[in-house]
């Protein structure tokens, strides 16, 4: 019987509206902690694995030496790479292309790569407009690695696993 005046009560007194006014005038003057994307971004790991990179040497010379390893370790089948010697004898690649549909962003061509080559930028908003670009081509790759290659190489010298 108390149970029921209880309910009955709070019914007519709008006990429920009220509490959810309670609540959001709570969070009406607690601090905001909404981020305004894309003006203000959350902080990254520099280890985050986001759309891959081909670094360059400080000369310009690329850094890839053509040795498959990053292809052969990749469980998602999504690095195709041919190769031949160059005119000087060096072994580079003629075709390096990632198929970002099949990557998972494990990360195992980064750890592979003995040179540094292939990276996991930390930059993640990229989309694709038209059927095709989802291949990753060698130009493609080596022209983001151009773009960040400052902050690629600043993320490299704060982990120990690069020192
Ligand atoms: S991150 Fe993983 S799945 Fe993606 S290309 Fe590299 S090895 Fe393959
Ligand atoms: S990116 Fe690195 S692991 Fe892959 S082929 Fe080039 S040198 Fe070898």
């Amino acid at each position: 019987m108390m149970q029921r005046l209880i309910q009955f009560i709070k019914t007519f007194s709008l006990w429920e509206l009220v509490s959810g006014l309670k609540l959001t005038g709570r969070y009406l003057f607690s601090r905001k902690i909404t981020v305004q994307y894309p003006e203000e971004k959350t902080p990254t790991s520099p280890r985050f694995r986001g759309i891959h990179a081909l670094r360059r040497y400080p000369n310009g010379e690329e850094r890839c030496i053509a040795c498959k390893l990053c292809e052969a370790v990749c469980p998602a089948l999504a690095i195709t790479i041919e190769a031949e010697p160059r005119f000087d004898g060096s072994r580079r690649t003629t075709l390096y292309e990632i198929d970002l549909f099949k990557c998972v962003y494990c990360g195992f061509c980064e750890e592979s790569c003995p040179v540094d080559s292939i990276v996991l930028t930390r930059f993640h908003d990229y989309h694709m407009e038209h059927r095709g670009e989802n291949i990753l081509t060698k130009e493609k790759l080596l022209a983001i690695g151009d773009r960040y290659e400052t902050e690629i190489a600043a993320d490299r010298a704060t982990d120990a696993r690069y020192r």
